[in-house]
C-alpha cells in the first residue's frame, strides 16, 4: 500500500481566493408575517399589530368594508376622528 503524501501547502495563493466563501448562509428562517396576522396600525404605520389581539381588546375599526386594526388604544378615537385619512393611508 503506497501512501503518497504530496500535499503542497505552498501552492496555497492568496490572490484569487475569495470565492471558497460560498457558505453564507444564514440561520434565520423567521417566518414572515403570516405566522400570526400582523398588520401595519393605520394610526401609527411604524407599529406592528397583531389582529387577534387586537380583537380581544377592541382595538379595531370596521370603516368602508375593510377592518382596521390598532396598535394601542389611544389610535382608536385618533381613527374616529378621521378615518377617511388614515384609511387611505393604510
Ligand atoms: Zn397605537
Amino acid at each position: 500500500m503506497k501512501h503518497e503524501h504530496e500535499h503542497q501547502h505552498d501552492q496555497h495563493n492568496h490572490y484569487g481566493s475569495h470565492d471558497g466563501h460560498g457558505g453564507h448562509e444564514q440561520h434565520h428562517h423567521e417566518p414572515p408575517t403570516g405566522a400570526t396576522d400582523l398588520v401595519t396600525c393605520p394610526v401609527m404605520p411604524s407599529n406592528k399589530v397583531d389582529t387577534a389581539w387586537a380583537e380581544q381588546r377592541g382595538l379595531f375599526r370596521d370603516y368602508d368594508g375593510t377592518r382596521y386594526w390598532f396598535c394601542c388604544a389611544d389610535c382608536g378615537p385618533l381613527f374616529d376622528a378621521d378615518p377617511a385619512r388614515y384609511a387611505r393611508a393604510a
